[in-house]
């Protein structure tokens, strides 16, 4: 796990409140819509309920909802509106039954000019821990339900809060491809193995990395397009992750926050000496948790089997190994003395061996594929002085 400097995405966070907001408010909007008429009709139903057959009436409520129901394509661009059912069995169980609490519930999340809609929107994940809990305590009835009623619930939330209308929408004014552009991080943070950059030649949109829900959308569909809970991710790690809930069961780390750092590193344990000769079965790979008080690290370590997939790349652990035994001290001071012959401008020892080694700087690692590993393997191999008696390594220990 990498952390991306919160520098990288500062500039995003508005643009992304900006674009989505109004969208989110028309879905909104169109549920209070939805209410009103049904309240609507009911205060007639009341007022002639001696003289009128109240068959009728329902029948003539539920053509005026069809009616609304019949824009919802237009207003927020759903395909299928089986959760909009006016005849459904949970539609009346769950939501008609509930008609003034989910009006209170829309209306609170539009008072003060958006306030608390902006809030889900734009608040900074562990933040929005304490706007869920929130949320079930004013609003328990919707929030603190049953399996069935939950499931309801969500699908209403999934309709408003509609990630695949906005992000996963070509024709979406701020798409996935809009968005990934502007953050504009090129390796999955979770895994720091795959590249995920965006490509658009030719205004065709190429590829683009997945968003994970930090907060998985199945169980927290309000913030199915909160800023801090859409996170670049390659699709193994995307689907690694998948309905794991970091709200609730258990914490995770989160990219924009935190990483592994110094708290824990790759390293590596030599099983025999062919190591040396690049074999790689030779060589095993670890990740060693040297702190992790609050066990982010260890269960970031589980969700995303870190540990596991990267005991798969021995083989460029055996080739570090190896280019530990051939690139000495005096191979290097060759190289640059050869270089810096009659040339004007002048290579370091140290440029040369993070050419060699591949070696990233702190700054580097979340632009490149593997670059916490690479690192960390040549760190230790600067120490590992059992094995690296040439006095190169010792070139940039720090
Ligand atoms: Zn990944």
């Amino acid at each position: 796990m990498i952390h991306i400097p919160k520098l990288l995405i500062e500039d995003v966070v508005e643009e992304h409140i900006n674009e989505v907001l109004p969208y989110i408010v028309n879905g909104i909007k169109f549920f209070i819509n939805i209410i009103v008429t049904i309240k609507n009709a009911r205060l007639q139903c009341t007022l002639n309920e001696l003289k009128v057959n109240l068959g009728v009436d329902k029948r003539r409520y539920i053509a005026e909802l069809n009616c609304i129901r019949g824009s919802a394509h237009k207003v927020i661009n759903i395909k299928h509106d089986t959760v909009i059912d006016f005849d459904n069995r949970k539609f009346n169980n769950y939501f008609i039954s509930k008609i003034d609490l989910y009006h209170k519930f829309f209306k609170y999340l539009l008072k003060n000019n958006n306030k608390k809609l902006k809030q889900i929107l734009k608040s900074e994940p562990y933040r929005l821990e304490r706007i869920y809990d929130g949320l079930e305590w004013n609003f328990d009835e919707i929030f603190f339900v049953t399996n069935d009623e939950k499931k309801f619930v969500c699908d209403l939330l999934s309709i408003i809060f509609n990630y695949e209308s906005v992000i996963n929408n070509k024709s979406s004014k701020w798409n996935g491809y809009d968005l990934a552009t502007r953050l504009d991080i090129t390796v999955c943070p979770y895994c720091n193995r795959s590249y995920i950059f965006t490509v658009i030649s030719r205004d065709k949109e190429i590829v683009r990395p997945e968003f994970d829900h930090f907060y998985c959308k199945s169980l927290y569909p309000i913030f199915s397009l909160s800023f801090y809970n859409l996170i670049p991710s390659c699709s193994i790690c995307n689907k690694k992750k998948s309905n794991t809930d970091f709200l609730k069961k258990q914490k995770g780390l989160h990219p924009y926050y935190e990483g592994y750092g110094n708290n824990a590193f790759f390293t590596y344990e030599i099983k025999d000496l062919d190591t040396f000769e690049g074999e790689k079965e030779a060589v095993k790979v670890k990740l060693q948790i040297n702190h992790d008080p609050d066990g982010k690290i260890s269960i970031n370590n589980k969700v995303f089997a870190i540990s596991a997939i990267y005991e798969y790349h021995n083989d460029i652990v055996a080739d570090l190994l190896y280019r530990g035994k051939t690139y000495t001290k005096s191979v290097i001071e060759d190289i640059v003395e050869t270089l810096n012959n009659g040339e004007s401008t002048k290579v370091s020892e140290e440029e040369v061996f993070n050419l060699i080694y591949n070696y990233s700087s702190d700054e580097d690692i979340p632009k490149r594929s593997l670059g916490k590993l690479h690192k960390d393997i040549v760190d230790r191999m600067k120490w590992d002085v059992s094995f690296f008696s040439s006095a190169h390594m010792s070139l940039s220990k720090k």
